[in-house]
């Protein structure tokens, strides 16, 4: 049976249950807690974090896939106290954001990839902790040429180990199209791809076309931002591709981080659970397709099990 790389180290596909797409434990951008420590207080990101994951895992939520990279501070140590404290399953990420370092600029995609490869098959740093996800960014600047390389690189890693890919990307300048393009020609297993912040989109048109390249979206964000669809218009997104069949490539999440939201009751983490699958079950989802969106289409993501 296939695992995913948690953590608490490797978890049958069957026990991931409800899991959210793409989320944060903690995160800063460029490691600036690191260097100005007296910036960032970890013992209170620690402690919220562990107060509204013990309180989503309360309320039905059993994974979560953390998709911070090392220029987002990924703290997979603090994130593996977390996990361990609340009980919430977290796969964990390597790859990187938009703030690649200059180090990897003059890299080849092959010697990228090598690093990606490190953390998927012997760990992150000296955690033991392995990568089950790669990451990977391109905003509104497009794919830029250090971003493509960090693609290629990811989708190299992707096919010499079995790991799948979760983008984030601009999908009001329709940069999904570019992702999809790279991965294709690096000849990326594009059923192990997903296209994420893919809800900032209401084109379901542009949507489907990402689809028909096999790819799986993940329709985060919920719920919405100033300047960008709000819950309701995501769901009508969301129901649109369902009604058009593709619920079986479809995951659903927040992108969120307590440590950069005021705290809220519920927790942001709950706001699927408690407001937008509801309502999408009012407006005739059924149950079995919410089902497979937030626990069968997320397995097949992670695991490549059909
Ligand atoms: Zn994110």
């Amino acid at each position: 049976m296939a695992t995913v790389e948690t953590t608490a180290g490797p978890l049958a596909g069957a026990d991931l249950g409800f899991t959210l797409s793409h989320e944060h434990i903690a995160m800063q951008p460029a490691n600036i807690g690191r260097h100005y420590p007296w910036l960032v207080d970890r013992d209170a990101i620690r402690s919220r974090a562990i107060r509204e994951l013990t309180e989503a895992k309360a309320g039905g939520v059993d994974t979560i896939i953390e998709l911070s990279t090392p220029d987002l501070e990924r703290d997979v140590a603090l994130i593996a106290q977390v996990a361990n404290a609340s009980g919430m399953q977290v796969v964990v990420a390597t790859g990187l954001w938009r703030d690649i370092p200059r180090y990897f600029w003059t890299r080849s995609p092959e010697e990228i990839a090598d690093v990606f490869v490190h953390e998927i098959e012997v760990g992150i740093a000296d955690t033991g902790i392995k990568a089950g996800v790669i990451k990977v960014a391109n905003d509104a600047e497009g794919v830029t040429p250090q971003a493509e390389l960090v693609l290629r690189g990811a989708a190299q890693a992707s096919r010499r180990t079995g790991c799948p890919i979760s983008t984030h990307h601009w999908a009001p300048k329709e940069v999904g199209h570019r992702q999809v393009e790279v991965f294709q020609e690096e000849n990326a297993p594009m059923d192990r791809v997903c296209i994420g912040h893919s809800a900032d989109s209401t084109d379901a048109d542009y949507l489907e076309d990402l689809l028909n390249a096999g790819v799986f979206l993940s329709m985060d964000r919920y719920p919405g931002a100033d300047g960008r669809p709000n819950w309701q218009q995501r769901n009508t997104t969301v129901k649109e591709l369902i009604d058009r069949g593709w619920a079986g490539k479809l995951m659903l999440g927040h992108d969120y981080a307590p440590g950069l939201h005021p705290e809220e009751s519920p927790t942001r983490y709950l706001f699927l659970s408690t407001v937008a699958l509801p309502a999408l079950r009012k407006d005739g989802v059924p149950q079995e397709t919410i089902d497979l969106m937030m626990r069968d289409v997320p397995r097949h993501f992670l695991t490549g099990e059909s």
